[in-house]
C-alpha cells in the first residue's frame, strides 16, 4: 500500500499516518520529521533547510526530492509507504510520479485529511511535539506518552509563523487535491473529529 497524505499543517496527518504504520507496518516518510532531524544533526541539508523552515516557507524542491528518493529506496519502504508532508507542490507531485514509475511502483491513494483553517490555527498554536520521537499532543501534555521524552513547542507552531504556513498550504499544496482527483486516487476524510473516528473512515476508504 503506497499512500500520500494531504492536508493543511495540523490537520492530523501525522496521527493518521502513525495509526496506519501501527496497523500495516509500512514505512512512515515524513519530510518534516526528516528535515527536523537534519537540522538537529546540523548536517549540510539541515543548515540549508533551517531558515526556510523557521520562516514557514517550503524548503527548495531539489533538497526535499533527494531526501524522499533516498528514503523510498530503503528496505523498510519496499512493502509500502505513507508519505506525510510530501508532495507539497505540483513539481514535487510530478517528480514523485516519475520516480515511482521508474521503480515500477505507483500510488494507491492520496488521502486528504480535511480541516477548516480556523480549527487549524487553534490546533497548531496549542500543539506540542516530542523532542525525541516527534509524537504530537495538546499543550497540557508535558511528557511524551509514547517514549517519555520532553514535549516542546516547535518554532514554526508559534502564531507568527502559523499564518504563513497556512498561506503556503493554500497557494502551493491545496492544488494537489485537484491533481490527485484528476488521477482518480483522491480519498477525503473530515479531519475535524476525534482521531479514532477519523481513522475509522480512513480504514473504510482504503478497504485493504
Ligand atoms: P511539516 O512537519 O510537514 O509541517 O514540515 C515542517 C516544515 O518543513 C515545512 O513548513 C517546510 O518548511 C518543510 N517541509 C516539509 N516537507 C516539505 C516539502 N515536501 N517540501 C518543502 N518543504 C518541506
Amino acid at each position: 500500500m503506497n499512500i500520500v497524505l494531504l492536508g493543511a499543517p495540523g490537520a492530523g496527518k501525522g496521527t493518521q499516518a502513525q495509526k496506519l504504520v501501527e496497523e500495516f507496518g509500512i514505512a512512515h516518510i515524513s519530510t518534516g520529521d526528516l528535515l527536523r532531524a537534519a537540522v538537529k544533526a546540523q548536517s549540510e541539508l539541515g543548515l540549508q533547510a533551517k531558515s526556510y523552515m523557521d520562516a514557514g516557507k517550503l524548503v527548495p524542491d531539489e533538497l526535499v526530492i533527494n531526501l524522499v528518493k533516498e528514503r523510498l529506496q530503503a528496505d523498510d519502504a519496499q512493502e509500502g509507504f505513507i508519505l506525510d508532508g510530501f508532495p507539497r507542490n505540483t513539481a514535487q507531485a510530478v517528480t514523485l510520479d516519475s520516480e515511482l514509475a521508474a521503480m515500477d511502483r505507483n500510488l494507491d491513494a492520496a488521502l486528504l485529511v480535511d480541516v477548516k483553517p480556523e480549527v487549524i490555527v487553534n490546533r497548531l498554536s496549542s500543539r506540542r511535539t516530542c523532542r525525541s520521537c516527534g509524537y504530537t499532543a495538546p499543550a497540557s501534555v508535558d511528557v511524551c506518552p509514547r517514549c517519555g521524552g520532553e514535549m516542546y513547542q516547535r518554532d514554526d507552531d508559534k502564531p507568527e509563523t502559523i499564518q504563513k504556513r497556512l498561506d503556503v498550504y493554500q497557494t502551493q499544496t491545496a492544488p494537489l487535491v485537484e491533481y490527485y482527483r484528476g488521477h482518480s486516487i483522491l480519498k477525503e476524510v473530515d479531519g475535524d473529529r476525534p482521531a479514532d473516528e477519523v481513522y475509522a473512515d480512513v480504514r473504510a476508504l482504503l478497504t485493504v
